[in-house]
């Protein structure tokens, strides 16, 4: 019989040890995470001041700037998902009444122009449909418009599938003497990227889609233009959890004590970077893309669309229109129940006119594309 606690009289809660049903992850994350992170998360634990732990802690730094292509001093883990770490390059960039140029053509460039504007952001956008990119001309013509202090731009838009080119980005945000702040979530360590080589000044990224981690554990980095800006401050950082004045004190070389390192999300994100370098990170880039192109013609075959255009698509995550007819949601839950797959709804402008198809990190495999494939047509002849 199974044990059950009774919370009151009217609740009673089953005291079953834990069990989660095996679900293939290919939705906007999170992704599965590699079975050797889950194993190094069971790791005995160490204290966050214990000199192994340190040195793991140096180890994770070196992986970082390897996977982002960089040489950031000031690059490592925030105790928390990626809205933590997005919070992170905006809490510590802007100042009251600076103004933040945001490109707005997804649901994540929205969450920036919110988070900016909590402190104290005079926030401008640039927008495009969702599904579309900016071209550089569009870019120039925002910062020539708004003359920002700081440029923030999505990389890998998780919400449409679609890629910003970041190409000469960099310059022109130079040339306009302006910070440029990136999200890199649902890029780093599945699309190429190069901090230092595309003049990205600020970026942050997530455990939980391309590292192949569970979620709870964000990458941060931050280079000389904008702690230059952070050193030049009149006003105190408004988040002090977020305070890379006083955070970067454990990460440097004095390693005091600010809040404890979550340590077993700390094992995991030393393994999944340790996979990535193992792996090669070209070889890496270049299984996403091929495994994407995979599922492109696979769609094709059997008859669906992609919402974005080819040249803009994303290798990481696909955008798939919805036939006339047919209902989004209850396809989505026919394959979440029948065959353990998870793919995404349609989040924001896309509600209801895609689902959404993640392979990223340990996820992006022909094998998975192969099962999705074959559910996806069932599923869809089935509701
Ligand atoms: C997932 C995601 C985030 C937010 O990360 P959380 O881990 O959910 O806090 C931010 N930006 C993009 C593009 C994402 O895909």
């Amino acid at each position: 019989m199974t044990a059950t606690l009774a919370i009151n009289n009217r609740h009673q809660l089953s005291l079953d040890p834990l069990k989660m049903p095996e679900r293939l992850l290919l939705g906007p994350g999170p992704s599965n995470a590699d079975p050797a992170v889950l194993n190094a998360m069971t790791t005995r634990q160490v204290s966050h001041l214990d000199p192994e732990f340190l040195a793991r802690m140096s180890e994770i730094q070196s992986l970082l700037r390897y996977v982002w292509q960089t040489e950031n001093q000031l690059t490592i883990p925030i105790s928390g998902t990626g809205s933590a770490a997005m919070e992170a390059t905006l809490a510590n960039s802007v100042e009251p009444g600076d103004r933040v140029l945001v490109g707005v053509n997804g649901y994540f460039g929205l969450r920036l122009v919110d988070m900016a504007g909590r402190y104290g952001a005079e926030v401008q956008t640039i927008q495009r449909p969702w599904g579309e990119t900016f071209t550089l001309a569009e870019i120039r013509q925002g910062l020539e418009q708004h003359r920002p202090a700081i440029l923030a731009l999505v990389h890998a838009e998780t919400s449409t599938g679609a890629c910003q080119s970041l190409d000469g980005v960099g310059d022109l945000c130079r040339e306009f003497d302006c910070l440029l702040l990136v999200d890199t979530v649902t890029s780093m360590g599945g699309v190429p990227l190069y901090i230092d080589d595309w003049g990205i000044d600020l970026a942050y990224s997530c455990s939980q889609k391309c590292l192949s981690c569970p979620p709870g554990i964000s990458p941060f980095t931050m280079g000389p233009r904008a702690i230059e800006k952070l050193n030049r401050r009149s006003s105190q950082v408004a988040n002090w959890y977020l305070d890379m004045s006083l955070v970067s004190k454990y990460w440097g070389n004095d390693r005091t004590y600010h809040h404890t390192a979550p340590i077993s999300m700390t094992y995991a994100l030393r393994e999944g970077l340790r996979l990535i370098a193992d792996e090669g990170l070209a070889a890496r880039w270049k299984r996403h893309r091929d495994t994407a192109e995979y599922l492109w013609s696979g769609l094709t075959e059997i008859g669906l669309d992609c919402y974005v255009e080819r040249q803009d698509r994303l290798p990481t995550l696909t955008t798939v229109r919805i036939p006339d007819g047919v209902d989004g949601k209850a396809v989505f839950l026919k394959l979440l129940n029948e065959d353990n797959i998870e793919i995404g709804n349609g989040l924001g402008d896309l509600t209801g006119r895609v689902w959404r198809i993640g392979l990223m990190g340990a996820n992006s495999s022909r094998e998975n594309v192969d099962r999705v494939l074959e559910a996806l047509p069932r599923a869809i002849a089935a509701v």
